[in-house]
């Protein structure tokens, strides 16, 4: 394979090497796990089985199990008002489920958003951009101060009024032509920056969102390893696919440093793509426990196995 080919259809090795299935199955997953975050909130408006009320902001499952977005806790109590007992435990919730399995879980197995700029990216390759705005990915968490400093400002829960995810969410929940409009709206707007101006613009820069939820899970359980790095034969397919690029090198090249194999980067959004793409079956699912330092002991015996 050539290096333009690895840029524009990342993944193709691994397709060849382990059929379609195998290499596509952490991103089939996520799609049906966002499918499944919305679809668990239309049942009820669509056929009147109410799963879940409500939306990402502030929901109720099951009629029993409150689940508030804690970022939009924070905005609330920066802004002065009073929260609710179920709000907080609604909120408290969320932020335990996440510090374990990765706060940015949220980002690629549950946002609406992520699957717009996912197709932003595959387009850009398939167009051939590669110029574009660079911004720094720390961007996003001066943003993420910005909206408290603006929410205790202003009064208001100050993100919200034009989140793209809770917009989009919410019209895709409740339908309504106006909300469904300015969803709609947004999300282009979200969708034509990623894909002309800046790549991997909002998620990887801009979304405060991302930036909460990277805090949060900074010491989750749930890791990436890239534990088979020994087999690494540098195609770049990872880095090519993966939406914070920078979390995957310390990992994979650090051997000679004695650095294991484990990606500990708050960033990793735990998508599980470059596990998709990889050939050589170099990177896997593993808990922040499990390190081998030198990455080798684990590789040589799956290397073995194989
Ligand atoms: S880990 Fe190595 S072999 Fe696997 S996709 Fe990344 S660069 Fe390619
Ligand atoms: S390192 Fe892998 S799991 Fe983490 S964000 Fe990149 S592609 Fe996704």
């Amino acid at each position: 394979m050539s290096p333009r080919q690895g840029i524009t259809d990342p993944g193709a090795a691994s397709v060849a090497a382990r059929g379609w299935l195998a290499a596509n199955k952490w991103l089939l997953a996520r799609r049906l796990a966002q499918l499944f975050f919305v679809g668990i909130f239309v049942t009820g408006p669509l056929f009147g089985v109410w799963i879940a009320k409500g939306n990402l902001a502030s929901s109720l499952t099951l009629g029993v199990l409150p689940l508030t977005d804690p970022l939009m806790l924070l905005q609330s109590l920066a802004a002065g008002h009073v929260m609710t007992g179920t709000a907080i435990l609604g909120a408290a919730l969320v932020m335990v489920a996440y510090a374990l399995v990765g706060g940015r879980v949220y980002c690629s197995w549950v946002c609406p958003v992520n699957a717009v700029t996912d197709l932003a990216h595959w387009l850009r390759g398939r167009l051939g951009i590669q110029k574009g705005l660079a911004l720094n990915h720390n961007t996003r968490f001066w943003l993420l101060g910005g909206v408290l400093v603006a929410s205790a400002a202003t009064g208001t829960i100050a993100w919200e009024v034009i989140n793209p995810v809770t917009m989009l969410h919410r019209g895709l929940v409740t339908g309504g032509i106006l909300t469904l409009g300015s969803a709609t709206l947004v999300t282009a707007a979200v969708f034509l920056f990623d894909l002309g101006i800046a790549s991997r613009g909002w998620c990887t820069h801009l979304c405060p969102v991302g930036a909460f939820y990277a805090l949060v899970g900074s010491r989750s359980l749930l890791r990436v390893s890239a534990v088979n790095r020994i087999a690494c034969n540098d195609c770049m397919d990872c880095f090519t696919v993966c939406p914070e690029r920078h979390v995957i090198a310390p990992a994979l090249r650090g051997a000679a440093k004695g650095v294991g194999p484990l990606i500990l980067s708050r960033d990793c959004t735990n998508c599980g793509r470059c596990i998709d793409v990889c050939s050589k079956t170099v990177f896997r699912f593993d808990t922040r426990f499990h390190s081998d330092p030198a990455g080798t002991k684990s590789a040589r015996s799956e290397t073995k196995a194989a």
